[in-house]
């Protein structure tokens, strides 16, 4: 249930409606509107039963939310949510685009892509200190000493850090590096993790896990949001099919879905969505042409000898730059725009 409060309630007003809540065992999640305060209730509503809460001192009504996700779900907030890293807005009209190498492999590397998608007019730098494999042979990612080289990378190009957290215990030690958490596809569901990433304040992208349907997708956004942070950034990255041409099956379908379910902002993944540079590039407008509000994708200056298989999947930075030259035509043309 959500509590819409007058356009003129008082703070004093506002104040003694989340202690009544609070007072019956309820959690009270306030969010100022344009217009309005909104105050969502969390937990078994049934205890408000007896709480005259419409009658109270500037309460306009209240509402419930009937999807099962609440503090996700547009009925409790219609506005977009516009969350803001290192200067940059996400969710607003501007698009966003991360980039960079799967992992991080060397201060070199990290720093040369890192020029160059800058150039081209990304905004973060992404790139894995902790990558989650399907083997347990595989390269695992170099872990606090490419949190360090990330850090060489944004001291300079000024890029924002988008970097994989996996385990609930290594979110400080990635938070005293990242602006951005990824939470991977394979950790959609991993409720520890949501939970721990939701006590803190920095942003998390919140990947689709690859069986996972829209309404799993805004259940876990819900327990990062109801542990208090609301900077979640959706990331539609491909879901698992009957087709095995392509890695995933970009499902495009979910960019107007979120947006009509949701305020929270959405991204797309075209590198994991295909897994085929050739596709990454028409999949990226196509993206953007379906509403997304940004991507994340994945760039090498070697993708032949990339330290992960997805090199295949990685634009060279020329390709990223025209692309990026494409997609500043097609922002116009949707009335967004592209630094
Ligand atoms: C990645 O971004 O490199 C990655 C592992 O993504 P996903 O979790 O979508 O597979
Ligand atoms: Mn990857």
């Amino acid at each position: 249930m959500v509590i819409v409060m007058k356009p003129d309630a008082t703070q004093t007003e506002i104040q003694k409606v989340i202690d009544r809540v609070e007072a019956v065992g309820l959690k009270a999640q306030k969010t100022v509107g344009e217009q309005h305060t909104i105050i969502g209730v969390i937990g078994d509503k049934t205890k408000l039963v007896n709480q005259p809460i419409e009658s109270l001192q500037g309460v306009d009504r209240t509402m419930p939310i009937s999807a099962p996700y609440k503090l996700a779900s547009r009925q409790f907030r219609n506005e977009p949510t516009v969350v803001v890293s290192n200067g940059i807005k996400i969710g607003g009209k501007q698009l966003v685009v991360m980039a960079g190498p799967c992992a991080v492999e060397s201060t070199e590397q990290i720093v040369q892509i890192a020029q160059e998608i800058k150039k081209s007019g990304a905004t973060f730098i992404r790139g894995g200190a902790f990558k989650p494999r399907t083997g347990p042979y595989s390269f695992h990612g170099f872990g606090e000493s490419a949190l360090e080289m990330l850090t060489a990378a944004k001291e300079e190009t000024g890029l924002g850090i988008v970097t994989e957290v996996m385990t609930p215990r290594e979110v400080e030690l990635v938070g005293e590096y990242t602006d951005i958490f990824q939470l991977g596809t394979r950790n959609m569901q991993n409720f520890y993790l949501l939970r721990e990433v939701g006590k803190q304040p920095k942003p998390v992208i919140l990947k689709r896990g690859f069986s996972s349907t829209i309404e799993e997708w805004l259940l876990a956004a819900e327990y990062i949001l109801s542990e208090g942070n609301q900077n979640v950034i959706l990331c539609e990255r491909g879901i698992r099919t009957f087709e095995t041409h392509t890695r995933n099956t970009l499902d495009l379908n979910a960019i107007p879905a979120i947006k009509e379910l949701s305020h929270l902002p959405i991204i797309s993944d075209p590198s994991h969505g295909t897994g085929i540079r050739d596709y990454v590039a028409p999949m990226s407008k196509a993206s953007i042409a379906a509403g997304a509000d940004g991507l994340i994708l994945e760039v090498h200056h070697d993708p032949d000898n990339s330290m992960t298989g997805d090199g295949v999947q990685s634009l060279l930075p020329d390709q990223f730059d025209e692309l990026m030259t494409d997609l500043r035509k097609l922002a116009t043309a949707i009335d967004r725009s592209l630094i």
